[in-house]
């Protein structure tokens, strides 16, 4: 019996717990809330993410600690590396919290990146804005997430006034991409340095939030699924990384720009769970306890829907071919994921046909929240 410790209760925390129980892994979450949806199926220690004898209560009970939560303080988590191994990196995690570190990782492993500048200042800020030009994004370096914490500056006078609405905290100013599509590359790596790939999928947001994603994404040339795996390889190499790493990427021709990395099991690879040899729940756990990973090879073709607010009617989803029903046992609120579907099929025209109808039942149901009114 391995024992897991994961930082994070919500629902990439039960996923992974679900998928630790065949293989005798038994996890362990933390986190502040009593009522955490992992806990439904996970013993749980409700505490803050920085209160230490938390920390140090899953450091005790598991044999290695992984998080699924990414405003983690690093420091906390630093303070129980000399009494259990963490997985994945927390230097990982420090540069996913800070956007202008994680560039500085995408530049020093040679991941093409968006024109960025920082900006920290009303004057960094003139400088930026000349530098990278207009349009432009400007994103606060700190806890952004769904698109939060970042505007648009297509006028150059405006551009104060969207910092400061950002509460003109640090940030930097990024080039706006005229991309084609969004791709990310999730990648996993073992302990013992080996790595597997899943294909590059397509993900399309509403809102700032994942809505689907298509797996694998179609028409990528084998080059392109190779560049993506180079870049995963040597970010991981870099890091020396263990787990599960998903890199979220621009397309622009046949040219892929780093945009965002996340350190842990991500929701464009919640698809691999059916569509998969090996979801990237086990292989995430199988690489954390020094297991060998599984094939990260597709099985067909998959459509993963997200569920925002409230849940379509299961009998519904449950009646549609090769539609599976993920519901993760949280109270339904507006703009909230509380659960996803994937839709699967060997051929790719049976999954055209079958998801018009799965759309139709999640956005009659969905609760987006304020902005689509
Ligand atoms: P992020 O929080 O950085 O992942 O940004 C959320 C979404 O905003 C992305 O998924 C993109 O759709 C869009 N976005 C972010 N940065 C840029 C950019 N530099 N150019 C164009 N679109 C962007």
């Amino acid at each position: 019996l391995t024992r897991v410790g994961i930082v994070g209760g919500g629902q990439l925390g039960r996923m992974l717990a679900l998928a630790g129980y065949p293989l005798d892994i038994r996890c362990t979450v933390l986190d502040p809330a009593p009522d955490a949806c992992a806990s439904q199926v996970a013993p749980s220690i409700v505490g803050a993410y920085d209160d230490p004898v938390a920390l140090a209560r899953l450091a005790t009970e598991g044999n290695v600690v992984t998080y699924e939560f990414e405003n983690v303080p690093v420091e906390t988590l630093r303070s129980i590396a000399n009494r259990v191994a963490i997985h994945p990196p927390p230097e990982a995690l420090e540069a996913a919290q800070d956007r202008l570190l994680e560039k500085a990782l995408f530049d020093s492993v040679g991941i093409e990146c968006a024109p960025y500048v920082p900006v920290d200042s009303t004057a960094s800020l003139g400088t930026a804005i000349e530098q990278v030009g207009v349009p432009a994004v400007i994103k606060t370096r700190r806890l952004g997430y769904d698109g939060k914490g970042q505007r648009v500056i297509r006028d150059p006078r405006l551009a104060e006034e969207a910092w400061l609405s950002l509460g003109g905290v640090p940030s930097i100013l990024e080039g706006l991409v005229l991309f084609e599509r969004e791709l990310s590359m999730v990648a996993v790596r073992a302990l013992d340095g080996d790595s597997g790939f899943y294909p590059l999928v397509e993900n399309t947001h509403r809102a700032g939030i994942l809505d689907l994603t298509r797996a694998p994404a179609q028409e990528v040339s084998t080059e392109l699924q190779r560049a993506a795996e180079q870049s995963a390889s040597a970010m991981m190499d870099h890091l020396g990384y263990v787990g599960v790493l998903a890199i979220e990427m621009f397309q622009v021709g046949e040219r892929l720009l780093g945009n965002e990395i996340a350190p842990r099991v991500h929701n464009s690879a919640h698809w691999t769970i059916e569509g998969a040899q090996t979801s990237q729940f086990e292989n995430h756990l199988r690489a954390i306890t020094g297991l060998p990973l599984g094939s990260t090879a597709p099985i067909g073709h998959s459509a993963m829907v997200n569920l925002i607010g409230s849940a379509p009617d299961a009998s519904a989803i449950a009646a549609i071919p090769g539609a599976h029903l993920h519901l993760y046992g949280k109270e339904p609120r507006p703009g909230r994921k509380i659960g996803h579907v994937t839709l699967r099929a060997e051929d790719p025209l049976e999954l055209e046909l079958w998801l018009p109808k799965l759309r139709a039942l999640v956005d009659d149901a969905g609760d987006r929240g304020p902005w689509l009114t």
